[in-house]
């Protein structure tokens, strides 16, 4: 089994693009079992013929989140009902649930692509796995624990929260690999720290999986530095099974799209054009390894980039460059846009800080304000040296986003904490008539 997933790994593009051809021929096929699908090529006067090449693929119209929703639950099914075996729900962050199916064989082929993902960082059989995810409806429970079994890993169902009784379980049955979202990451470090653990005198942990949030590449560095680990970027979404879609390699430079399951677009949001290769734009994605709910041209609202180039790694699948946000995650202040990532990446080159941070939003009047609070890791006193800090933060934010915010240092661990992914804005802003 395992051998064919290496043979999956080190295609050439050549080849890779025959297969996705030959996948999306299938794929489009079992679309038309579907009345949304089938009505929406007769809208648009297309037959399957039609697409004859990867590049004819435009010609398809997009599916968003709203048709998802349009047709809860079970609309897009393109098999019987009785060949479904899971379905999985969107944790909704975004509004109403949508719903996924799957057949045995869509879950066999997502437990292979990330087993394929932790094999891919240097996970074997021997490690210990343990995955602090939610469990239920979140993919990143079912979605890692099947993968990590795959792989032939001892896997912990911890689940998400229990902080104290995560952390013995990772001492007690001895965790090399973590999977934990970045927020949660910092959360058991600062645990450990209260209670006198130190991550790498006394644990095996050597591996951290993070995703599901938006997260820098300065973050990332400070897990690492905390937990003494090395952390992997990890990127899915219900929609396209969960966990598995894109993966770091050992270069940490980018995620390679597993382009043997996914045909990868980058549109620009509001034209919905392709972006010239390496902008950043709209992550589209067609699913062409599913059997129960094929999707074309899904709308994922995920900002991102092809990164251009070969990765050093030998694979070809393209790389994804670190997510800026969702195109609903934009603030726009004074008329600037924002994402909260930017300010990420400035609170996080500060060595004072921790990795927790909220960003309020208000106004006054006309006048939008933005206050930025961060923990401090440790506390101080010394208020002329706070205040110059602060008075530095605010000038490079300044820099970063054009407006200057207000901030506020507080201390470690007042800040609200989530069960799941974090909150990082609240926007109060009143309507003003
Ligand atoms: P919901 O849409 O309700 O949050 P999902 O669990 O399906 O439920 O979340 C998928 C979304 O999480 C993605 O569309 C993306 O916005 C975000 N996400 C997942 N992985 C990453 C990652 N590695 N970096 C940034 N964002 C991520
Ligand atoms: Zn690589």
């Amino acid at each position: 089994m395992y051998y064919l997933h290496k043979q999956m790994e080190t295609l050439t593009r050549a080849e890779l693009e025959a297969l996705q051809l030959e996948r999306l021929e299938e794929t489009i096929e079992r679309c038309m079992n579907t009345f949304f699908y089938r009505s929406r090529f007769e809208a648009c006067g297309i037959v399957p013929k039609d697409i004859r090449t990867l590049d004819d693929l435009h010609k398809i119209p997009f599916t968003t989140k709203q048709d998802l929703r349009d047709n809860y639950p079970f609309g897009l099914a393109a098999v019987p009902m009785s060949d479904v075996v899971r379905l999985h729900s969107s944790s909704g962050t975004t509004g109403t649930p949508t719903v996924i199916l799957h057949t045995q064989k869509d879950l066999d082929e997502w437990a292979n692509a990330v087993a394929r993902c932790l094999h891919m960082v240097g996970l074997r059989r021997g490690d210990v796995f343990q995955n602090s995810s939610g469990y239920g409806m979140f993919t990143g429970g079912l979605g890692f624990q099947y993968g990590a079994e795959r792989l032939g890993m001892l896997t912990v169902p911890a689940a998400a929260g229990n902080t104290l009784r995560q952390i013995k379980f990772i001492m007690d049955f001895g965790t090399t690999a973590l999977h934990a979202i970045p927020s949660y990451a910092s959360r058991l470090h600062e645990v450990m720290e209260e209670v006198g653990v130190n991550p790498e005198r006394d644990t095996k942990l050597h591996t951290l999986i993070i995703g599901a949030e938006p997260h820098s590449e300065e973050q990332r560095r400070k897990i690492e530095r905390m937990l003494g680990v090395k952390a992997y970027n990890s990127f899915g979404m219900s929609e396209m099974c969960g966990p598995g879609v894109a993966f770091e390699c050992k270069e940490q430079n980018g995620m390679h799209i597993w382009e043997d399951y996914y045909i990868v677009e980058i549109v620009d949001p509001v034209t919905l054009e392709p972006v010239p290769e390496g902008e950043v734009g709209e992550l589209v994605l067609t699913t062409i390894n599913r059997e129960a709910m094929p999707l074309l041209r899904y709308r994922t609202r995920d900002l991102t980039r092809i990164l251009p180039g070969e990765c050093p790694c030998g694979r070809h699948h393209k790389r994804l460059d670190r997510m800026k946000g969702r195109s609903d995650d934009m603030m726009i202040l004074k008329g600037v846009n924002i994402f909260p990532i930017q300010i990420e990446t400035i609170l996080m080159q500060f060595e004072e800080l921790c990795t927790d941070y909220l960003i309020t939003l208000t106004n006054e009047e006309a006048n939008d304000l933005m206050t930025v609070e961060v923990e401090l890791k440790e506390f101080s006193d010394d208020y002329p040296r706070l205040q110059s800090l602060t008075r530095e933060i605010i000038h490079r934010l300044k820099d970063e986003i054009l407006i200057t915010p207000l901030v506020r240092l507080v201390p470690k661990g007042s800040l609200p904490k989530q069960e799941g992914k974090a909150v990082r804005v609240r926007d109060l802003r009143r309507t003003l008539i």
